[in-house]
């Protein structure tokens, strides 16, 4: 058994910066991570990292921003904490060495970015995530922090108290891809979930197949609700064959939309008559589907993205890795054409519900980056604002796993911040199907570390046992039922009927998934057991989706009813949770908290 006092779960740039924070803090600290910390899908990141630097702008009107940009569902506490302290971790980064890119008089240069009323957005080129890892993985080599890169962590070892928010977690269970042993490992004062993205619900997402919401899955069977994950947010921008990302960063530099009649229909359809292609990214979405819907996409398909206009210089200045990929994965020269761009799965608002520190009601548990949810992008997150959410609260977290933080958090947690039940009409049983997969078992029994630690490593060892033994059928196929469904029936547009017909497919998966096993009996690097555990973990994620939007009954951010076509903040100011319950799971509601440190925020109509 290995030891440690705060075990990180995910080597992209919020577990990075958590490890980088906690090992500040004095603790013995490790990452495990299922891929090399570089390969994260943080490396994939574009466009820019936002914060308020320049003496013209300020934080406050930097969270104002992202609470417009949330559609009001943000909690002002984190929101506030974030404006604030991603100054700082921008500063912090240029210090570690970011090759930040500049303006001719050396200061850090800063474009505008969708919803944002200052250009606040620094970047590094095109590349800025891929900046950002090795920045801080240079940090992790320097300090001597404990890596196990490609071990694949498969369970929380937790104890088993009827109520979620008296249970502790007290390790994790991993499998050395290398070896395919299963290994548990103990943490004596916390583990930080930072394991990403879950693209891979969806068939047509921007996100890496690892992105497989492995973080949210695991703690939801564990007892910690997931929250707000109806809010999913489909990227204008991504090419129409692969679902590769066309960063943001062309439209901020100037690029423009022109639908199949050549016409700029941002503004000339009236979809964002201030911002145009600026407008937040479910307007742009919204619009550009439309406009297709409508028979003005090109090839019934997509719209063209242009930025010739720019010229070369501009263009291999400062967009140069858009060029790559528009050659590469579409064989579009960007100098000479316009690019073919469609809405694609890019980015979860949802994640683990967690406070303002990234704790999770599991003493223990915390949550950081895209797999967690404190709230901070509500329903729908600004370009440029995820980055410096890695930074801000894998540090809070890091710090308080540590143990470095006495203030009480103003975000609550668990079944005590429930304020109103939820109903959902589902056509089927939600949750499991005489799951095999329990996490908590007879009330009680697993009350020691040692006693929780050693049930999960026993109950991986059996899953994984059962599952090479038997016969059945191959994971591929109940994973690429729900990424069909989910991507023809919980899009950016919702009906009813098909998040119904959705449901259905999604309880069809489960009874499928009960029937899978692996058909290579190797134990060195066994992908097939990786991808078949990793898909359990999509299905439960798009359960949570999918009931989450098919209760909430109104149009707010990325959610879009058709029934529902308008933003019901009498009915609906209040985050969706769902917990799994033992198996048997329960939809609630907690309210949004608007009150922040200098003002309280009043829903308005969010216009671009
Ligand atoms: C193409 C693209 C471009 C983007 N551009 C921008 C941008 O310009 N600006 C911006 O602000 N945001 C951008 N985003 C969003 C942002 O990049 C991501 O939200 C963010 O990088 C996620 O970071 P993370 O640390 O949470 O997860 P990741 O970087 O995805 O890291 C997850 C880590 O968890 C590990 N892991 C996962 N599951 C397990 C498991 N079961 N066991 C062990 N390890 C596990 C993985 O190995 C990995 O190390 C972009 C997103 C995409 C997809």
């Amino acid at each position: 058994m290995h030891e440690h006092d705060v075990l990180v779960v995910g080597a992209g740039g919020a577990g990075l910066r958590a490890a980088i924070e906690a090992q500040e803090e004095g603790a013995d600290v490790a990452l495990v991570t299922k891929l090399h910390p570089v390969r994260s899908h943080t490396g994939a990141a574009e466009g820019g990292i936002n914060a308020a630097l320049h003496h013209k702008d300020s934080w406050d009107k930097h969270a104002y921003d992202t609470m417009k940009g949330s559609d009001y569902l943000g909690d002002a506490p984190a929101i506030d904490a974030f404006a604030q302290e991603a100054r700082h971790e921008v500063i912090q980064l240029e210090h570690w060495g970011m090759p930040f890119s500049r303006e001719e008089d050396g200061t850090v240069s800063q474009r505008p970015f969708g919803g944002l009323s200052y250009p606040r957005t620094t970047y590094a080129g095109a590349e800025t995530g891929h900046h950002l890892l090795h920045t801080m993985y240079e940090q992790v080599v320097k300090r001597g922090i404990e890596v196990y890169d490609e071990w694949f962590v498969t369970r929380l070892a937790v104890t088993d108290e009827d109520d979620p928010s008296e249970r502790t977690c007290h390790g994790i269970v991993a499998i050395e891809i290398a070896t395919g042993e299963v290994h548990g490992f103990y943490a004596r004062d916390g583990v930080i979930l930072a394991t990403g993205g879950l693209g891979e619900v969806f068939d047509h997402t921007t996100n890496a197949i690892a992105c497989t919401g492995d973080g949210p899955a695991m703690a939801f069977r564990a007892g910690a609700p997931m929250e707000d994950m109806e809010f999913v947010q489909f990227h204008p921008t991504t090419l129409p064959s692969t679902g590769v990302l066309i960063s943001e960063g062309v439209r901020g530099e100037g690029g423009i939309l022109y639908n199949a009649d050549e016409e700029r229909f941002m503004f000339e359809r009236g979809y964002a008559n201030n911002e145009g292609e600026l407008a937040s990214r479910d307007v742009v979405s919204r619009a550009e589907l439309t406009e297709v819907n409508e028979g003005r996409g090109i090839e019934d398909e997509y719209v063209h993205l242009d930025m010739r206009h720019l010229g070369a210089d501009r263009i291999i200045d400062r967009l140069e890795n858009i060029l790559h990929l528009a050659e590469d994965f579409e064989g579009v020269d960007g100098l000479d054409d316009p690019m073919p761009v469609k809405p694609g799965q890019h980015y979860q608002m949802g994640g683990v519900e967690v406070d303002e520190y990234g704790h999770s009601c599991i003493d223990g548990l915390y949550a950081v980056g895209e797999a967690a949810c404190y709230s901070l992008h509500g329903a729908n997150r600004l370009g440029g604002n995820a980055l410096p959410e890695l930074m801000v609260f894998g540090a809070r977290a890091g710090r308080h796993a540590a143990g470095g933080v006495e203030e009480e958090s103003e975000i609550a947690t668990g079944p005590g911040a429930k304020s109103e039940d939820g109903v959902v009409d589902s056509p089927v049983d939600l949750g499991a199907v005489s799951d095999p997969d329990p996490v908590a078992t007879d009330g009680g029994t697993l009350a020691t570390p040692e006693q929780a630690l050693e049930a999960a490593v026993e109950a991986e060892r059996t899953r994984i046992e059962t599952l090479l033994e038997r016969d059945g059928i191959n994971h591929a196929d109940v994973r690429d039922r729900v990424q069909q469904t989910m991507t023809q029936n919980v899009n950016v547009f919702r009906e009813e009927a098909n998040l119904k017909q959705a449901l259905r497919d999604i309880r069809e998966a489960r009874t499928l998934y009960q029937e899978v096993a692996v058909r290579d009996p190797s134990r060195t690097y066994n992908t097939d057991i990786i991808h078949t555990i990793e898909t359990r973990n999509v299905i439960d994620c798009a359960e949570a989706i999918t009931v989450g939007a098919l209760a909430r009954e109104e149009f707010r951010g990325a959610h879009w009813r058709k029934q529902y076509q308008y933003r019901d903040d009498e009915n609906w100011l209040k985050h969706t949770l769902y917990a799994w319950n033992g198996g048997e799971p329960e939809l609630y509601y907690k309210p949004v908290i608007l009150e922040g440190e200098e003002q309280t925020y009043e829903p308005k109509q969010r216009s671009y």
